[in-house]
């Protein structure tokens, strides 16, 4: 969305380089600028400290051999940036103009502008768009297994999806549930093999091919209690019980406010040149999530958040 100046607005802070969302991308670029004495805004966004937040034990980021609780990371590398002099906003950018220069961004009534910018704006989880789903939401249906596969300990839930997530998932459920069903659309997976034929050998998961989620049955005070689902092959539509519902049909870049502005592929990911973090605008970089599809981890988006740091830095060196 371009961002349309209007009366009464006025700039009113200047940055020479701001970052957007408050990640594992963009706080580790925010310590690696601040270190360097560029004193960044970071604006945190909608959901501060990303999906980790939402995550129980983090145990495959380097450093922590007993693993790490997800919150608790978020917030050391927050400090970690507040530290060496990053400048948080608890705020969210409605709209950016990246066709001037500095840049403009909109938040409310307030506009922003900065030589450089990094977005880190991550992904979100994608749902169904079912009003059951929405209700239950919390209450038996979530996005997150690892953040709520805890609490289904010896009881029966659904995966819907047929990725690399959904199988995933489903693995990762077979520690706590009983029984692990996943439902998929098609009779094919999209998962990699090797995600496949761990699914396929698990005692536990069993799958239900061809079949769509028309409806999840439950109240907010008892929980789950099944779904409905259509076979797309018959029309058949059945119930089936289940005491939790985990939704694993992909993510959505946070790319919405940069349409248009920005080179992205199909689905909506910022793309960035070979081997470094730079977009299609100069002075504008991507990391993390919003620019990444495939690896998706905590790690990953930390590197490239630091790979964004040191191209901003440069940019902005060349610029004076
Ligand atoms: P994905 O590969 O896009 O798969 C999404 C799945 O959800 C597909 O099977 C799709 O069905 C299904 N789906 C989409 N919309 C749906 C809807 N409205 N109703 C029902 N089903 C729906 O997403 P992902 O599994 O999150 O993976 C994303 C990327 O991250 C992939 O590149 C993946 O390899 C990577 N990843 C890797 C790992 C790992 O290596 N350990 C783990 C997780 C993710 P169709 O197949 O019919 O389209």
């Amino acid at each position: 969305m371009a961002l349309q100046m209007t009366d009464g607005m006025k700039e009113t802070l200047h940055y020479r380089l701001v970052i957007l969302g408050s990640g594992p991308a963009g706080l580790t670029a925010a310590i690696y600028v601040s270190r360097a004495q560029l004193k960044p805004l970071l604006i945190e966004g909608a959901e501060p400290g990303g999906q980790l937040m939402i995550t129980t034990t983090v145990e495959n980021f380097p450093g922590f051999p007993e693993g790490i609780n997800g919150p608790k990371l978020m917030m050391n590398m927050r400090e970690q940036a507040e530290n060496f002099g990053t400048v948080f906003l608890r705020d969210q950018v409605e709209a950016v103009d990246l066709s001037k220069r500095p840049f403009l961004l909109r938040l409310g009534e307030e506009t922003v502008s900065a030589d450089a910018l990094i977005i880190a704006t991550g992904a979100s989880a994608n749902w169904l768009g079912l009003a059951s789903e929405k209700k239950l939401r919390g209450y038996g249906v979530s996005a997150c297994a690892t953040c709520d596969g805890f609490f289904f300990k010896n009881q029966e839930v659904v995966v819907v999806g047929g990725g690399d997530s959904a199988l995933e998932d489903a693995v990762y459920l077979t520690r706590f549930a009983a029984k692990v069903t996943v439902i998929h659309r098609r009779d094919q997976l999209r998962a990699s093999r090797y995600l496949q034929e761990k699914s396929f050998k698990s005692d536990k998961i069993q799958f239900i091919w061809d079949s769509v989620v028309m409806e999840i049955l439950g109240t907010e005070e008892e929980g789950v209690k099944a779904v409905k689902i259509q076979n797309r092959k018959t029309g058949e539509i059945s119930e089936y019980p289940a005491n939790g519902v985990f939704i694993a049909i992909g993510h959505t870049p946070n790319t919405q406010i940069f349409k248009g502005q920005l080179d992205m592929d199909g689905k909506g990911y910022i793309l960035t040149k070979c081997k470094t973090t730079e977009t299609s605008v100069p002075g504008v970089f991507a990391a993390g999530d919003v620019q990444d599809s495939v690896y998706r981890q905590a790690i990953s988006a930390a590197g490239t958040g630091c790979m964004a740091a040191l191209d901003a830095e440069r940019f902005l060196a060349k610029m004076e």
